[in-house]
């Protein structure tokens, strides 16, 4: 994917403030946090969405899941944090390149939406 912001941010060509990386993924600080900790965790794989995830491709939405408590250890998140997907002009997803949000470091919002 060559034209996506995500793929070129995972690659090097526009500089992102990294947080962890694998072989599979790559998380690093949002420009415009909405919490005092914001990192978006993103697959290194072009998948477009939430609603893209298949049986084929699930297994680095698991690998996700086990990386977030590591990132947010490491952002000493211990109170709790929030992670969130968007997916679809509904949810106002702005890159097409799946992400979660991953949210703490102070008391947010009891309402999600
Ligand atoms: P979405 O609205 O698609 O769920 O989330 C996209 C997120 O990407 C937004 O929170 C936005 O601030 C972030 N974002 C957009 N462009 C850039 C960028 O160039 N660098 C970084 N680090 N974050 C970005
Ligand atoms: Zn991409």
């Amino acid at each position: 994917m060559t034209d996506c912001l995500f793929c070129k941010i995972i690659s090097g060509q526009i500089p992102s403030n990294k947080v962890f990386e694998d072989e599979l993924v790559y998380a690093f600080r949002d420009i415009n946090p909405q919490a005092k900790t914001h990192v978006l965790i993103v697959p290194k794989a072009h998948i477009e969405s939430a609603a893209d995830i298949t049986a084929e491709n699930s297994a680095v939405v698991a690998h996700i899941f086990e990386v977030i408590p590591k990132i947010a250890e490491s952002e000493g998140l211990k109170n709790g944090f929030r992670v969130i997907t968007n997916s679809g002009p509904d949810a106002c997803q702005s890159v097409h390149h799946l992400h979660f949000h991953l949210l703490g470091g102070e008391q947010m919002s009891d309402k999600m939406a």
